[in-house]
């Protein structure tokens, strides 16, 4: 058996068990693992991980790990700028695009709602979802860390709260999204992009009430749902203004 010390840095933490939670321990091991098998091996998806040091280098995910390496483990540090030092995964999405699982819908809708690109569909496979994420760049966002540990996803993140006002804004803080917030921009059924419309165009398409008292309308150009400045919209808007304050603070 060959041993090697690891240590866990920040929300990594958060996948393994108590007694491995920021401190450095020994892990046994045999044959030649790469660091990626090992650190998976201890629970921590891959998609996670953004800069491991082996004894003080930094290594990519095929390093093979050898008997008496200290090995650190570092988050993926969408926030910051560690460019010198090499990263494990590939280059940060430059626009930042999400597909989520299907037991996210409502944080789907709440994201649509900030104006990020977001599919979802209540029937998505795995398989489809690791490889939308793939094919589409888009940052698969689920609570189910098997799915993360498929190799084919590259950018995927563990959301870790369970409401979903709570979950947006761990999303938004995470990425640090909220300069990119674009409220009423899309379609909240089907992630199409909104686009102002004039009345006389969809007039017959509306309630009477609604015809008398609102001048101001936007229509999906995908699903062709159209929205207005009406109480439900206010009610959004007003969610909207919790989460930007509470992500601003
Ligand atoms: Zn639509």
């Amino acid at each position: 058996m060959k041993q090697a010390t690891f240590r866990f840095y920040a929300e990594l933490n958060d996948f393994l068990p108590p007694q491995k939670r920021q401190v450095a321990f020994s892990h046994s091991f045999e044959g030649r693992p790469s660091v990626k098998d090992l650190i998976e091996a201890l629970g921590v998806p891959h998609t996670e991980v953004d800069l491991i040091l082996a004894n003080g280098e930094s290594v990519d995910f095929s390093y093979i790990v050898q008997d008496g390496d200290r090995i650190s483990v570092y988050p993926v540090f969408e926030a910051f700028d560690i460019t010198p030092i090499l990263r494990v995964r590939p280059k940060p999405l430059r626009v930042v695009r999400f597909v989520l699982d299907t037991h996210l819908g409502r944080l789907a809708a709440y994201l649509r709602l900030l104006g990020f690109d977001t599919l979802y569909r209540n029937d998505y496979g795995d398989e489809e979802l690791a490889r939308t994420s793939r094919e589409e760049r888009r940052i698969l966002l689920t609570r189910d860390r098997g799915l993360l540990k498929r190799s084919m996803v590259t950018h995927g993140y563990c959301v870790r709260e369970t409401d979903p006002r709570r979950q947006v804004l761990e999303v938004v803080r995470h990425f640090d999204l909220w300069r990119q917030v674009e409220p009423f921009r899309r379609c909240l059924r089907c992630n199409g992009l909104l686009e102002a419309v004039a009345k006389e165009e969809i007039a017959d398409r509306l309630p009477p009430r609604t015809r008398q008292h609102y001048d101001e309308f936007f229509i999906c150009r995908t699903c062709g749902r159209v929205y207005w400045k009406g109480p439900h919209v206010e009610r959004m808007t007003g969610l909207v203004r919790d989460i930007l304050e509470q992500v601003e603070r």
